[in-house]
């Protein structure tokens, strides 16, 4: 009867996590999306607390209080901007939790002698993946907190290096399946995991973490797949298959919206010292400075306005100040537009979320394709810290980095103000030519300031 109850409420959680997937997909239901997961997880967390095989409860309190008083701060204070090195801790967390599972449950069965072949292949992936996205996960942290360099630290014949020890992980993968009573094979497989995270992270540069950091996210998934099949838990293998799938599924389009090939980001060590300094190089000119009356004037008086928000925007929690800024310009008729890059920000949807929070309407939100063509059209362009999506180097130099990367097509737009603090690089370090346009004005400045500045002005226009 209990059993019966449990698999009944794992289904719910299971049927609740796919229509959160579902509803994640638009900004409209996204939250609703959210809301949907957090109760999903909450109902599979109950079930599993009546589950016959738990004998004592005491060690599951001081893990849900330990749990909790982490867990809390993460949700409540970490910025938004810090998003990425905060789901690359949590990995680190889950992934743990993956491989002490493993690492006992293989204990509890050589003591009492109960471990299968079919066991043994899901306890050695588990503590295999587990243990490689633990150390993974700590060194993207480190590289995106910058308590570790961020740029790829590589050494000759590393890619070759790396390849053949997974190759001996996984050689002695299959030699414990043939003999799972082997303890020092497990902890081989244990220690190469471990090893392997860290070699794998380390070549790759600061730009490409965040993809990075998703795909350990699917590798977390696969392993709580491999803790579902060792403890015969159903919803650990429906959430670990819907994580390594939508980990995976977001790397692969994170990836394409940066024109970056999968293998590239993985092995092409981006970003290293003898690629960036030529493209360091770029801009040649000087960048024109302006004043708030005068590009609040402009702005006031011109027929299209097309706004472009960027990392910078969610830095300075500028957010407000520029739904003030485009509803004073449309009382004025100004057409005024967003657009938005699939990678401004620091992750997927971060441009959509912050202006949401504001109460930006969606219909204002354009994707880049389609408001590029517009940009021709537009009198001024306004770009809000944004440097690497709107870098014409994407499109004209071939040394540079990030070129190949789609872009927005501000370079058309009539006339170009920029708003950021200083001469401050992009996340991918390289200069950008768009700044020294004869077409664009800089107005330097925190983002949020300037942006007060400009509505003020635009106010007594
Ligand atoms: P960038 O990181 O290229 O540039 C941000 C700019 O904002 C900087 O040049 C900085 O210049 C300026 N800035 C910072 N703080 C402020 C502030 N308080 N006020 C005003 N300006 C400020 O941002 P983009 O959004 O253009 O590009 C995103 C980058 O991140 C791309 O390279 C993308 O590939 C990468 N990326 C994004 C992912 C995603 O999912 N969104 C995932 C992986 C990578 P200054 O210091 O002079 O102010």
């Amino acid at each position: 009867m209990i059993t019966t109850g449990i698999q009944l409420a794992y289904l719910s959680a299971a049927a609740l996590f796919v229509m959160a997937l579902r509803s994640l997909g638009q900004p409209t239901t996204a939250r609703r999306g959210m809301q949907m997961a957090a109760f999903g997880m909450l109902v599979a967390v109950c079930a599993t607390l009546v589950d016959q095989r738990i004998l004592s409860y005491e060690w599951l309190t001081v893990g849900l209080i330990a749990g909790g008083l982490i867990g809390y701060p993460l949700g409540m204070w970490v910025p938004m901007t810090a998003m990425p090195q905060r789901i690359a801790f949590s990995h680190a967390f889950g992934a743990l939790a993956a491989t002490l599972v493993g690492v006992g449950e293989y204990l509890h069965g050589f003591d009492e002698e109960t471990l299968t072949h079919g066991k043994t292949i899901a306890l050695g992936f588990e503590v295999f993946l587990g243990a490689l996205t633990v150390t993974g996960s700590l060194m993207a942290f480190g590289k995106l907190q910058e308590l570790l360099p961020g740029a790829p630290i590589t050494f000759r014949g590393q890619n070759l290096f790396n390849l053949s020890l997974f190759a001996v992980g996984l050689a002695c993968l299959v030699w414990l399946i043939v003999s799972p009573y082997s303890v020092p094979l497990f902890v081989a497989i244990l220690a190469i995991g471990l090893v392997i995270g860290i070699l794998m992270v380390m070549p790759i540069g600061g730009a490409d973490m965040p993809v990075v950091v998703s795909l350990l996210n699917s590798y977390a998934g696969l392993a709580a797949v491999a803790t579902g099949f060792a403890l015969d838990n159903n919803i650990l293998i429906v959430v670990g298959a819907l994580d390594g799938a939508s980990g995976f599924i977001l790397s692969m389009a994170m990836s394409k919206a940066m024109n970056r090939s999968f293998t590239n980001v993985l092995f092409g060590a981006f970003g290293t010292e003898a690629g960036m300094s030529e493209a360091s190089q770029g801009a040649v000119g000087e960048m024109v400075a302006i004043e708030p009356e005068d590009a609040a004037l402009r702005l006031a008086f011109a027929r299209r306005v097309i706004i472009v928000p960027g990392y910078g925007l969610a830095v300075a929690q500028a957010q407000h100040q520029v739904r003030e800024l485009a509803d004073l310009l449309e009382k004025r008729d100004v057409d005024v537009r967003f657009a938005i890059h699939p990678v401004a920000g620091r992750m997927p949807g971060h441009m959509n979320v912050l202006l949401a929070e504001a109460g930006i309407s969606y219909d204002k939100l354009f994707d880049m394709e389609d408001i590029n063509e517009r940009f021709s059209d537009a009198d001024v362009a306004l770009v809000i810290g944004a440097n690497d999506v709107v870098n014409p180097a994407a499109r004209t130099n071939r040394s540079s980095p990030i070129y190949g990367m789609p872009i927005l097509n501000v370079q058309d737009a009539k006339s170009i103000i920029v708003l950021k603090r200083g001469r401050g690089k992009g996340f991918s370090g390289v200069e950008n030519d768009l700044f020294v346009s004869p077409k664009t004005n800089m107005l330097f400045g925190d983002a949020k300031q300037s942006l007060a500045q400009l509505a003020n002005e635009v106010k007594q226009a």
